[in-house]
């Protein structure tokens, strides 16, 4: 269980995945579609002035 995953798609990364940091953690993804949608689930999940 050493391959890494996309982290948005879960499709195996292959070596040319793209770093993204999502709330000081830094997950890997397989393209930039996949970056994008981490991005905006951790915008929406982190609700500013609630909480
Ligand atoms: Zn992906």
């Amino acid at each position: 269980m050493a391959e890494r995953t996309c982290a948005a798609c879960d499709c195996a990364l292959d070596g040319d995945s793209i770093k993204v940091t999502i709330g000081g953690k830094t997950v890997e993804v397989c393209c930039e579609e996949c970056a994008q949608k981490l991005n905006e689930a951790a915008a929406s999940a982190a609700t500013p002035g609630r909480g």
